[in-house]
């Protein structure tokens, strides 16, 4: 008996995401924007459709069976993420609206209350502002410092400088564990390791890693992982920090109200335990059910079968826009997830996307909500495609011929 792994059959994939079948001005879709929100299969917007109609109430504290119904669903998507992540327990997965506020969370909680002058936190040149400004918060409320360690003209991480960078005032590197504006792979396990021996803690901003990887956060030895279930098939306003319970114990809540407490008096209250220290308020249920539904969807697939046919469609793109006179490639790093920005001369990005838009071809353009990317390379936007699971080889040729059309117009 073959032991082989079927074939990515992408036809029967795309079939799953009903969105994909449309027409956008007259043209079949092609949606290469994958990295900004990926599409939802049936199988997330059926989830989430049994949910509201059959099961849905308030979570927790509800003795009636509708309510029941949905702390059932709601905790066990809870242990369906910690399944997805491989972490130690239930206690250490806390539901947030995404990646941002995840980042937001290690910054109030852990950050904000225990650094002061002196204490640094290091971040990489190629951060997304979620990465960014939650961290330039802190140093204004603490007087802590934000150190950067530069990337080089390829995208990647200069880790010389970053080793150099970090030393006994480092208390927290928050690094991403993959660039959406460059499509970078960072060295997270190397980062880890270097960050723990000088004593600094490591938070991961995983919103571009997951749909890619399969992430193992006891084998990559972070103490934070964040990232948002919209980039992993599943529906926008729901994300998951992961943290270590040692870690998260010891943290204050950072937002107050209903759920994350114990007890109420008006002259004290005490928190509920973990994770729901940190879930003030009615969280988002039907987008926590059809978050587990996505990982069962992507982890159905195959998470390693979806990075190589990823990976085929960008080196097919890479190759093939090289060859586009005037487009220049911004992200050239040995190792890249499906992510491929670049510019054309004589043609602003933004007009750029109008007209593929045009053809049908959906592309993102601009900062990538990374500005010190930009100013990095000294221009101000780009164009960029990124593929996700139902992406095919057509798609990349139907962007090589909007492409072809854009430079007609530009001449
Ligand atoms: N970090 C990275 C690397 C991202 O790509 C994004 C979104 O594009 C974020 C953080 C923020 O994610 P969200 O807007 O879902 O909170």
């Amino acid at each position: 008996m073959s032991t082989a792994a079927a074939p990515f059959d992408v036809t029967r994939v795309r079939r799953d995401f009903p969105i994909l079948a449309q027409q956008v001005n007259g043209h079949p879709l092609v949606y290469l924007d994958s990295a900004a929100s990926g599409q939802r299969p049936n199988a997330v917007l059926r989830a989430v459709e049994r949910y509201e109609t059959h099961h849905h109430s308030n979570v927790h504290r509800g003795v009636h069976a509708l309510s029941q119904a949905a702390t059932e669903a709601f905790e066990g998507a809870r242990e369906r993420a910690r399944r997805f992540l491989n972490a130690r327990s239930r206690r250490e997965i806390v539901f947030v609206r995404g990646t941002t506020e995840g980042i937001n969370l290690v910054a109030q909680a852990l950050a904000r209350p225990r650094l002061g002058p002196g204490d640094e936190i290091l971040i990489t040149g190629l951060e997304h502002h979620a990465n960014i400004v939650p961290w330039q918060m802190v140093c204004e409320q603490t007087g802590c410092t934000l150190k950067v360690a530069p990337i080089d003209r390829r995208g990647e991480l200069d880790l010389d400088r970053f080793l150099g960078q970090l030393t006994a005032r480092t208390r927290l590197v928050a690094v991403a564990h993959v660039s959406n504006a460059l499509g970078t792979i960072l060295p997270v396990e190397r980062i880890v390791q270097a960050a723990h021996s000088c004593g600094a803690l490591v938070l991961l901003d995983g919103a571009q890693a997951v749909p890619h990887t399969a992430i193992d956060v006891q084998a990559l030895g972070c103490d934070f992982y964040a990232f948002s279930g919209h980039k992993l098939y599943g529906p926008t306003g729901i994300g998951v920090l992961f943290g270590r319970e040692e870690l998260l114990e010891e943290m204050p809540p950072w937002q107050g109200g209903g759920d994350m407490i114990r007890t109420v008096s008006f002259e004290k209250s005490t928190y509920n335990d973990l994770p729901w220290k940190f879930e003030a308020g009615t969280p988002n249920i039907s987008g926590a059910v059809g978050l587990a539904a996505a990982m069962d969807y992507l982890e159905g697939l195959g998470i390693e079968a979806v990075a190589a046919h990823e990976q085929r469609l960008l080196a097919l793109a890479t190759a093939e826009l090289s060859r586009i006179p005037g487009l220049q490639i911004i992200g050239t790093a040995a190792h890249k997830a499906a992510v491929l920005s670049f510019t054309l001369s004589g043609c602003h990005p933004h007009d750029l996307g109008t007209i593929l838009d045009s053809e049908g071809v959906a592309i993102r353009t601009g900062h990538h909500c990374a500005m010190p990317v930009m100013t990095f390379f000294d221009i101000p936007a780009t164009a960029r495609a990124s593929f996700g699971c139902y992406n095919t080889e057509a798609d990349v040729y139907a962007l090589v011929a909007a492409l072809g059309k854009a430079r007609e117009v530009f001449g």
